[in-house]
């Protein structure tokens, strides 16, 4: 190749694989394959993803997937399920629970208003990890005092893709289709922001430890009740011995359920499983839900 072609091929006009238009050098992005992605086209797929690692057919997949993800977004959860924002508004990054419907999503003030990005949710059954961080680095001022300066902070989420050991991982969790880098949600990036911001992810913190149960096995300091662990475990063996004599029953006199000992034995199942993940199936039900609406 001579060194005309070299720097064709670096700085020369590309064609993007999906809408066929010519791409420029900066606004461009390889994916597998040797092909390109225009800039407008990268717009409708998700900001977590590593473009290189997908090839054409599978980005193609995964725009239907952010379509179908937007659809749940406006469809479904903007259709009376209710959210809680951290922060309620924001310029840079946030997350939107939505318990309703089992889900969440990042906010992000410099997505979120282009027309063509696709709101991306995500289940919380596929949240495997979560931490708040903070990035400081120590300067030394012009006394020749050193101090620690902040950079930014937010919280970073790891979905079960992105777990090397599985073994510790809670039970009831599924994998996400594309994303198997960390995500990082970015709260705060300069000093002014810092303290505000950095309640608000831990907020988020404590609305993911309620999701998922963290706390649940402690009883308040002056209650003599059970506390949710343990309700939700004698909710669980009450609904399998229950289920257990259900199916005696049946098995014994044969003929038809009815409908609404269906619903009891269904209802005496989801009991036995909100036990064994800690509370999460009763989010995985609801996601399920969400999705099976706009198919
Ligand atoms: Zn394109």
């Amino acid at each position: 190749m001579g060194l005309g072609n070299f720097f064709k091929n670096i700085f020369g006009k590309k064609t993007c694989a999906f809408c066929g238009g010519e791409c420029g050098m900066l606004n461009r992005t390889k994916i597998k394959g040797d092909e390109y992605i225009c800039g407008k086209c990268d717009d409708m797929c998700s900001f977590h993803i590593q473009k290189y690692r997908f090839t054409k057919d599978e980005l193609r997949g995964h725009m239907e997937y952010m379509k179908r993800s937007d659809r749940i977004y406006k469809e479904v959860a903007l259709n009376g399920a209710r959210s809680e924002r951290f922060p309620s508004a924001t310029s840079r990054q946030g997350i939107e629970f939505f318990d309703d419907i089992g889900m969440f999503r990042i906010i992000d003030g410099s997505k979120d208003n282009k027309e063509n990005y696709p709101k991306e949710m995500f289940r919380y059954d596929q949240v495997a990890n979560y931490e708040p961080y903070i990035d400081e680095s120590e300067e030394t001022d012009e006394n020749g005092k050193k101090k620690m300066v902040f950079g930014e902070g937010g919280i970073k989420i790891t979905l079960v893709g992105c777990m090397d050991d599985t073994s510790t991982m809670r039970k009831g969790l599924r994998a996400h289709p594309y994303i198997t880098e960390e995500i990082t949600v970015c709260f705060a990036t300069n000093d002014r922001e810092k303290e505000n911001y950095l309640k608000y992810a831990d907020n988020a913190i404590h609305h993911f430890d309620y999701i998922f149960g963290v706390h649940d096995n402690e009883s308040a300091l002056f209650s003599f009740g059970m506390n949710k662990k343990e309700k939700r475990d004698l909710m669980g063996a009450i609904g399998f011995a229950k289920t257990a004599i259900d199916a005696v029953k049946v098995a014994k006199d044969g003929g038809e359920i009815s409908e609404e000992k269906k619903a009891e034995i269904q209802a005496n199942l989801n009991a036995m499983e909100d036990a064994d993940t800690d509370g999460l199936a009763k989010y995985t039900r609801a996601a399920d839900a969400a999705e099976a609406k706009i198919q």
